[in-house]
């Protein structure tokens, strides 16, 4: 018999890589919010944040394939594309933040931003939430909750509980800041001292909490207090998504030190950064010398510079906000008796299925399983992984949230939690 495509990848790759879904998708072409697989079948995208502005987007193909044409080379030579990129991508922010460094992906932003917030404070204490997820280098794998680590999680780490709006209400984020003020204690105690807090603004992995502007503002005030830095991870909430800023740290409302990016910001090429104020940048610079070879090279910084100027031409965050509150208005009207929450925070949405006092977890994955089938491509997230996660690439528009919402009401009329 001939070898499955999932045998061969075991063969070829080992145990344990992970897939997408139970019958792993295996894409050969994308266009816009569309995706087909290999037998032709087509699917709506309602989950890749990664094809930001539209898979295959003709604008970003087409800077990549000019500057491919052109030259790419190591990013120790100068390239004026570099630094046209970061200064359009640097004047999206505000509050000092006004230097970067280019990567390849997200975990390098945040294992970068990591000792940035060391070299600026002298301390080593990091906090971080309880049910997230940061990356996988070494350092920064021991920031990420769900992975196994091997031996004790480093000493200097202390995970805080995530916020939870819908089973442990916090609405001014006090319980938050004194999770984070006992973090910061015991690592004070321990002679670490804190250097930062690291959170995704909209704390997607942990299941897109609702979270007024404002929140952060009493863990805000307790870690400036002592001198302790915030690093935004913004690599999923960043880039227009929250349709009502183009950053998730400017609509929670607080000041990040460090801002950390990556997945949407080459539609699909791998490129990240991480973002500072030049004081921060000045004592991490002075500490390591850090280059990196292919971060930002011409061909990546032209990826996303199509990528800044498409989200502006086609007002993508605009569009993200016009969406936003269609699809909450259409997920909020299903009638199912498991539904117990709806969250949207822009183009980014969480069902939440309970049954009674526990997560509807086998019901959720079952149900995603069938949204599949349907040729509807979307997740679970939350600690019990019962929390629906509609994350589509911004081209999502009516339209598309109307076959969304029908094929949704479908499924969940037609699923049964497994035996
Ligand atoms: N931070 C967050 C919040 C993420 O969700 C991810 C990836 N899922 C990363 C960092 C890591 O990014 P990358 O896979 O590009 O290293």
């Amino acid at each position: 018999m001939s070898e499955t495509h999932v045998e061969r990848r075991a063969r070829l790759m080992g145990p344990n890589v992970p897939t997408f879904y139970r019958s792993p998708v295996h894409l050969v072409r994308g266009e816009g919010v569309w995706l087909w697989d290999a037998a032709g079948k087509r699917y709506l995208d309602c989950y890749n944040n990664v094809p930001h502005v539209g898979h295959c987007h003709p604008k970003v193909v087409e800077a990549i394939a000019k500057q491919a044409a052109t030259l790419n080379t190591h990013t120790r030579y100068l390239h004026d594309m570099v630094l046209d990129y970061l200064e359009r991508l640097l004047g999206t922010f505000k509050n000092g933040i006004g230097q970067g460094i280019l990567t390849c992906t997200g975990s390098e932003a945040n294992d970068i931003a990591l000792r940035m917030a060391q070299a600026a404070t002298g301390k080593t204490g990091i906090i971080v939430t309880d049910d997230t997820y940061h990356g996988n280098t070494t350092a920064v794998s021991q920031l990420s909750a769900r992975r196994p680590q091997i031996g004790e999680r480093w000493p200097n780490v202390r995970l805080v509980p995530a916020p939870n709006s819908l089973l442990r209400p916090d609405p001014d984020g006090t319980i938050f800041a004194g999770h984070v003020k006992a973090a910061m204690a015991e690592l004070a105690a321990a002679g670490f001292g804190t250097s930062a807090l690291l959170i995704c603004p909209m704390f997607a992995n942990e299941g897109l909490p609702s979270l007024a502007p404002g929140w952060l503002a009493p863990t805000e005030a307790a870690l400036r207090a002592e001198g302790a830095l915030i690093i935004a991870d913004e690599v999923q909430p960043g880039f227009g998504r929250s349709g009502s800023h183009f950053w998730g740290h400017e609509r929670l409302g607080f000041k990040a030190d460090i801002v950390t990016m990556g997945k949407p910001m080459g539609n699909g090429h791998p490129v990240a950064a991480v973002v500072t104020t030049p004081e921060i940048m000045a004592s991490f610079r002075n500490v390591f010398s850090y280059f990196n070879t292919f971060g930002g090279n011409p061909v990546s910084a032209a990826a996303a510079m199509a990528v800044l100027q498409v989200i502006e031409e086609e007002g993508l965050q605009e569009r993200a906000a016009k969406s936003s509150a269609y699809v909450k208005d259409r997920l909020e009207a299903l009638n199912h008796p498991l539904i117990a929450d709806v969250r949207a925070n822009g183009l980014f949405f969480a069902v939440e299925l309970r049954d009674g006092d526990k997560g509807a977890t086998a019901f959720s994955v079952q149900l995603v399983e069938n949204m599949v089938a349907r040729g509807f491509l979307m997740n679970v997230i939350g600690a019990d992984r019962n929390v629906l996660k509609i994350r589509p690439p911004m081209a999502f528009d009516i339209e598309h949230a109307d076959l969304l919402i029908d094929a949704l009401a479908a499924a969940l009329a037609e699923t049964k939690v497994p035996a």
